[in-house]
């Protein structure tokens, strides 16, 4: 039987679609709403997943998630096309667990429903915030309101799974709004949430704001407090820390971003989508017209030295860490020895320790994580990438 990193054991979907541009936003996601440009992607995304020969065989219970832009923008009955091809192609078998993202501004029970009669079984909500004047801020569609009762209605059309995101570190943000917005989403009953640190991404309106002088951050001793309080809080509630910014009541992690984590291959559709097959990443255009013109994707071939980095960094941004027998055996070569300065260095610090065959880093290694990462760099980056289109 081939080893769990020799078969494909996640499919994603990325659906572009968007009602309003979120100011902090820089994934591949537009603000269109036109009933023939969605068609006319729904064509070429199955297309694409017809067309699709995976070069690894793909485990029956591979998880899908579709993520986006906002999958829940899309008509049901599009992504009952979406989804059926899928299951033409043996693709959709017995997931192990089947993820839409969606946005509580754009979900009715109606449509929740729909999604649960898809197969869907789990919902990942962007909620962002509880306090009104940050959702405005952000350029978010919905209300604190709308995204509460948005997570009652997916309980009432049968989702037990229900992630929900938070921001810290917005602007105008304080410690008082984000402890009630934890605890806010918390009520919901959601059985996951994530909480993201803000990083000001290039080209996003947020960045215009702040050059501008429009807006600034919150202090970095308001920000640590933030991040102190939910680390806090949410185990306190019942939720534990399964990776940096994710928690999760026991048994309800989320599998598919397991998948990313455990640098396991996955196959990958739509606009900016990037599928991975333990060697080599392929991505799709970001454009939808490019998209759905064809256009080439490009191919990462990633050298043997950068999949070892990234099999050590992507592990260890889980609570379970990296394990040494694995590592072993997809590396063919002992972990020790080959980090060791690297390790010496974080262990010292306190970022990393050891637990039976897993190293993993400590809460305060979490809290570092990047310069924990930063320590485990051997290779140039100029070195890093054979690209070619
Ligand atoms: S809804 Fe999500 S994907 Fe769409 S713009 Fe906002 S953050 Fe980006």
């Amino acid at each position: 039987m081939r080893p769990r990193w020799q078969l494909y054991q996640g499919i994603y979907i990325h659906i572009p679609f968007c009602v309003h541009k979120c100011c902090y936003c820089d994934f591949a996601s537009y603000q269109i709403q036109s009933p023939q440009v969605m068609e006319a992607y729904t064509r070429r995304l199955v297309e694409e997943i017809r067309a699709y020969e995976p070069d690894l065989p793909l485990s029956p219970t591979a998880t899908i998630y579709f993520g986006g832009g906002t999958p829940s923008v899309l008509p049901p009955e599009l992504l009952a096309q979406i989804v059926q091809a899928l299951k033409d192609r043996g693709f959709w078998q017995q997931p192990a667990e089947a993820t839409l993202e969606a946005n509580p501004g754009t979900v009715t029970l109606e449509s929740l429903r729909a999604y649960r009669q898809l197969g869907f079984d789990r919902l990942s909500m962007g909620i962002q915030s509880f306090q009104p004047g940050e959702l405005a801020l952000m350029g978010r569609i919905h209300t604190a309101e709308e995204a509460a009762e948005a997570v009652q209605l997916a309980r009432e059309a049968g989702f037990a799974r229900i992630s929900g995101d938070l921001i810290y570190g917005y602007p105008t943000q304080t410690l008082a709004g984000v402890q009630d917005s934890l605890q806010k989403l918390i009520a919901t009953g959601v059985d996951h949430i994530s909480v993201y640190g803000l990083t000001v991404e290039e080209g996003t309106q947020l960045e215009r704001q702040l050059a501008k002088g429009q807006l600034s951050l919150p202090p970095d001793e308001a920000v640590d407090a933030m991040y102190d309080y939910l680390m806090d809080a949410l185990p306190q509630a019942g939720y534990q820390r399964y990776e940096i910014a994710n928690f999760a009541w026991p048994g309800q992690e989320s599998l598919h971003n397991q998948v990313y984590w455990h640098y396991l291959p996955y196959m990958a559709f739509g606009c900016g989508a990037c599928r991975f097959n333990g060697k080599r990443r392929e991505t799709s255009p970001a454009g939808i017209r490019e998209y759905i013109e064809g256009k080439p994707l490009e191919v990462e071939t990633l050298t043997p030295e950068i999949r070892r980095e990234e099999l050590v960094f992507m592990s260890l941004r889980t609570r379970q860490g990296l394990n040494l027998t694995e590592f072993q055996e997809r590396k063919g070569t002992a972990f020790f020895p080959f980090y060791e300065t690297a390790w010496e260095e974080c262990q010292s610090r306190g970022w990393l320790e050891q637990e039976g065959d897993n190293i993993h880093l400590t809460p305060q290694g979490m809290r570092f994580g990047n310069l924990a990462f930063e320590t485990f760099l051997t290779v140039p980056p100029e070195a890093k990438k054979e690209k070619n289109i």
